[in-house]
């Protein structure tokens, strides 16, 4: 049996995904290309639940890449940002932003731990005192690194209330973690497509408000070409208006898989347009509790072994992995053990504290597959040097909230 790829991304896809991607690929200005793009982004907006006049854009590249456009098209040398440290990829963005020559404030929290929201307003409330306010606010809405769940909607409320704007990396959150773009006022929420989006890894995926869109028009500072939403603008206008174009050669393969993986997201059937807003609040709304059953579940199995979570509290706990402290006695060589039950999870990521826990990915496909999570489970428990009985028990707790 092949093993399951059951680490925070890439992840298993579904047969449909991989028939799409899969074959001789289209050209670019091919007619079944051009429709599989358009619908693919009309189908982002109802995925993000951004409304109809934000602007979803794709471009071939990793979720590194889809930070770095955010990043280039928002902000210019001699701005003002300020991050929400919760781990590795939130300390990726700061970095990017000081190559951009952005001065950059961080708020941060130890290992596991989320800063509060008051800490953030008090963060804005000081510089605007000072007379040099922040632009934006950046927040990583799961960090990959260390399980925890920033609470984007506060976040953007409070970046929106004080004039900022607000950027949210949803590389291990979009299509899984409750996110309400226009709602919230959003002005970017980004994400890549090995992630809960449910594709092979390849494609940089953002959304971008009005007010994002007007802050690209007002910069000084050009971003680099391949990166300048001005350069993809007319293009992405062009796939959704059904016309032809070029700028640069998309990952055809991947465009065809990405309507068929965001339709799974929305339930809907074949090539059919989103049906409304209404629509998909509905189908959203089902996704998330779909990833809420999963993670409860899965963290259920792990109550029952006696593991605990690197997140300090369950309100800043994701829902598309669960990171785990190794219990005593164990160490990381467990993560080789637990693939050797033919299950692949993965080992820490934070610097400082990589050889304390290890991850295992419950979203996208492999949320809708009960099948692969208890396989998971079992996997975990003898990989940590448990029995067969203890793997049954731990099964029996996730499978009654399945
Ligand atoms: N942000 C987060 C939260 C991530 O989890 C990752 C990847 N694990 C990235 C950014 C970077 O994405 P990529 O590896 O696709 O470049």
């Amino acid at each position: 049996e092949r093993p399951l790829l059951m680490i925070p991304g890439p992840i298993e896809i579904s047969d449909a995904v991989r028939q799409a991607a899969s074959g001789p690929p289209p050209g670019h200005l091919a007619p079944s290309l051009i429709a599989a793009f358009g619908l693919a982004l009309r189908r982002m907006r109802h995925v993000w639940l951004s409304g109809a006049s934000s602007q979803p854009l794709v471009v071939s590249g990793s979720g590194t890449l889809a930070m770095e456009i955010a990043v280039l098209n928002t902000m210019q040398p001699g701005d003002r940002a300020l991050v929400l440290h919760t781990g590795y990829f939130s300390a990726r963005m700061a970095d990017m932003l000081a190559r951009r020559s952005v001065n950059v404030d961080v708020v941060r929290a130890p290992f596991g731990q989320a800063p509060e929201t008051s800490e953030v307003e008090s963060a804005i409330a000081r510089a605007k005192e000072e007379k040099r306010p922040f632009k934006a606010l950046f927040v990583t809405h799961v960090d990959t690194s260390t399980g925890v769940l920033a609470d984007a909607r506060a976040l953007c409320g409070v970046a929106r209330a004080n004039g900022l704007l607000s950027i949210v990396d949803g590389v291990c959150a979009t299509g899984a973690e409750r996110f309400e773009m226009e709602a919230w006022g959003a002005d970017v929420y980004l994400t890549a497509s090995q992630k809960a989006i449910g594709l092979p890894p390849g494609l940089a995926l953002l959304v971008f408000s009005e007010r994002a869109l007007q802050a690209r028009a007002r910069l000084e500072v050009a971003p680099p070409l391949s990166a300048d939403l001005d350069a993809w603008l007319p293009i992405m206008r062009a796939y959704e208006a059904g016309q032809p174009s070029y700028f640069a050669t998309p990952a055809t393969p991947l465009i065809a898989a990405l309507a068929v993986g965001l339709g799974e997201i929305l339930g809907a059937e074949g090539a059919a347009e989103p049906a409304g807003a209404e629509a998909a609040e509905r189908a959203m709304n089902a996704r998330f509790a779909l990833h809420e059953r999963a993670a409860k579940a899965m963290r259920a199995a792990w109550a029952a072994l006696g593991l605990a979570l690197v997140p300090a509290r369950e309100s800043i706990t994701a829902h598309t992995l669960s990171a785990i402290q190794y219990p005593a006695g164990v160490d990381v060589s467990a993560v080789a053990r637990i693939t050797a039950q033919g299950v692949i999870v993965a080992g820490g990521l934070d610097p400082e504290n990589k050889a304390k826990y290890f991850r295992v990915g419950h979203m996208g496909y492999s949320a809708t597959q009960p099948a692969h999570l208890l396989r998971t489970i079992r996997a975990v428990t003898l990989g940590l040097g448990r029995s067969e009985d203890e793997a049954r028990t731990a099964q029996r707790a996730a499978e009654s909230l399945l």
